[in-house]
């Protein structure tokens, strides 16, 4: 009869953390993350990613957050994710997964780059990817840059680089003004808990300062489903699976890149 216990346990567990993330999404904020002192600055926020749907995949309770509270937010897409050859029609896909996830289609852009193609063992040149990035930077004014961390969620190579070319920018470039976040990177267990990562993750944020690190819980998790299911190519069983089961979906915790 234990497991019967551990599983009845488990479901109450799962509903409770739905209950919190719907309660939160219901009552003011009190997260204090891109906010100036307490108060209202809009911000324009580059995000940057190296496939169609890693917005949806991994970044949606981000993008959520920015998009809700009037900031402005860009998203680059570093390629077209054409590993299988169906490039084209995933560079569509993340612009309908972007209508869905409210991000002005005009300030979405994606790359097919001879020297950035999406695949395992293909490596992406940092300093090429920092040039890119600080001309988005310049053109839209961006002072503040959302990306993977040094582990990229699955480890992905492409990810792990996206991740390098931020830290390169901001090591090699005088943007004294640009401040970095990374998406951190769960360990397995915690990856595949769903909802119920949000209490580790509101823990993990309240061991740290707002200036360090801060839990984004998903307002909407259902937007995440229906974004994701924007990238028909990709929207197989085992990722609908992974929408509902991955921690991605219903927060994101963020920690500050620091230079040194
Ligand atoms: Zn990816």
């Amino acid at each position: 009869m234990a497991w019967v216990l551990i599983v009845a346990s488990l479901v109450v567990l799962w509903v409770a953390s739905l209950c919190k993330i719907f309660y939160t999404s219901s009552s003011p904020s009190r997260n204090s993350f891109l906010t100036t002192g307490g108060a209202f600055q809009k911000r324009n926020v580059l995000l940057v990613v190296a496939h169609p749907d890693d917005e949806s995949m991994f970044f949606s309770p981000t993008i959520s957050y920015i998009t809700s509270r009037g900031h402005n937010l860009h998203i680059l897409c570093l390629s077209i994710g054409d590993a299988d050859g169906k490039g084209n029609i995933r560079k569509e896909e993340l612009y309908q997964a972007c209508a869905i996830l409210k991000v002005p289609l005009q300030q979405v852009k994606t790359l097919d780059h001879p020297e950035l193609q999406d695949g395992f063992g293909r490596v992406w040149n940092h300093t090429l990817l920092a040039k890119i990035i600080e001309g988005e930077i310049n053109s839209h004014g961006i002072d503040l840059i959302i990306t993977f961390d040094r582990y990229g969620v699955s480890g992905h190579c492409n990810h792990r680089d996206v991740h390098y070319g931020v830290r390169k920018l901001l090591r090699d470039t005088p943007q004294g003004n640009i401040e970095a976040w990374e998406l951190v990177s769960t360990n397995i267990l915690r990856k595949y808990i769903g909802p119920v990562d949000i209490w580790f993750s509101i823990l993990d944020a309240m061991q740290h300062s707002g200036e360090v690190m801060h839990c984004l819980l998903n307002e909407h998790p259902q937007k995440s489903f229906l974004a994701m299911a924007q990238h028909s190519s990709q929207w197989v069983w085992f990722r609908k699976l992974f929408v509902a089961f991955s921690s991605y979906t219903y927060a994101n915790m963020l920690r500050r890149i620091e230079c040194i």
